[in-house]
């Protein structure tokens, strides 16, 4: 559970939340979880010539209750999305998302009925990281610019638990989805989520 759950709403919170953000973005622990061929650079950045140690990060947890980044490696396939969701819903809170590669973060090449056009239909995504695949320098990069991010983010920002993506979408202010699009059924609450962008 977060620290912002229990902490009442609208008092001064900017020093707590930059000393909170500064320790959570120094022990972010990664879900090991692969989708496709993007994977393969994922992986990459774990071993040994890329060394994802620098960072804290080598313990790709092999439970998401133990994981607090999903790193989405890869297509979304409209069976595999319900998946990705509870498995994002099963991740320790405050968690962080990070969509790897143009068909994690769009869809990608394969604009079809069969795969998700952008990860950020199904969860929350706080990075998108461009290139097919993205090199692990690239992927690098968008690690540390989410140690930034998390560093000046404010309590009220993040999602909260059991949050639904359009519940999320417009308390923050995210593009309200098109409630009249058919989309993937969510297991546990069997929630529906849009498929299309405006
Ligand atoms: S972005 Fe390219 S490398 Fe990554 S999953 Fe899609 S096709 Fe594969």
């Amino acid at each position: 559970m977060g620290l912002e759950t229990r902490l009442p709403d609208g008092i001064l919170l900017t020093s707590v939340e930059r000393f909170v953000g500064w320790s959570r973005a120094g022990s972010l622990w990664p879900a090991t979880f692969g989708l496709a061929c993007c994977a393969i650079e994922m992986m990459a950045t774990g071993a040994a010539h890329y060394d994802i140690a620098r960072f804290g990060m080598e313990v790709f947890r092999a439970s998401p209750r133990q994981a607090d980044l999903m790193i989405v490696a890869g297509r979304v396939s409209q069976k595999m999305a319900p998946i990705v969701r509870n498995l994002y819903d099963q991740m320790a809170d405050p968690k962080w998302v990070i969509a790897m590669g143009v068909c994690a973060s769009s869809g990608g090449m394969f604009n079809n009925y069969a795969i998700v056009q952008g990860v950020d239909h199904v969860v929350p995504v706080d990075m998108y990281v461009p290139g097919c695949p993205p090199r692990p320098e690239m992927l690098l990069d968008g690690i540390l610019k989410l140690h930034e991010k998390i560093k000046s983010e404010q309590f009220v920002e993040r999602p909260r638990r059991g949050e639904s993506m359009r519940d999320f979408r417009q308390r923050t202010g995210w593009i309200d989805p098109d409630p009249a699009t058919p989309g993937v059924a969510l297991a546990g609450t069997r929630a529906t989520l849009p498929q299309a962008r405006r």
